[in-house]
């Protein structure tokens, strides 16, 4: 599971293997932590990152009326799943399965177009 959430595909391994986490290509999101119903990820204080259901998870929300379509967001989603529909051209979540939760679209976006609540 953290295998395939991992938005920047940092965490090797596979079944019956241990998983290993590449720091240098982790952003720090916690999905994996998140997704792992074995309590097994760490963070680098050792602290153990507790298990969270996905309906909990926070996924962005995109303000029309604030969105400039300056497209930052679209290219900053290490998961690659906003895009911006021709017609509207304001941002959307393609999959918000594979959301990450990683804040990086909200960080990015200076006109506080994109606020977060749980998925469901
Ligand atoms: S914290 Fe995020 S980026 Fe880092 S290994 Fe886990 S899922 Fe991948
Ligand atoms: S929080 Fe935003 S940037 Fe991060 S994976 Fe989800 S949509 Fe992409």
């Amino acid at each position: 599971m953290c295998l395939s959430i991992c938005p920047v595909k940092a965490i090797s391994g596979g079944p019956g293997r241990l998983h290993v986490i590449d720091a240098d290509y982790c952003i720090g999101c916690g999905a994996c932590a998140r997704v792992c119903n074995s309590s097994s990820v760490i963070d680098q204080n050792g602290n153990i990152l507790t298990h969270e259901s996905k309906k909990h998870w926070m996924i962005p929300h995109f303000d029309a009326s604030k969105c400039s379509f300056c497209g930052k967001c679209y290219e900053m989603c290490p998961a690659g799943i906003i895009t911006r529909p021709f017609s509207s051209k304001v941002p959307e979540l393609t999959n918000s399965k594979l959301c990450a939760s990683c804040h990086w679209c909200e960080k990015v976006c200076v006109f506080n177009a994109i606020t977060f609540s749980p998925a469901s």
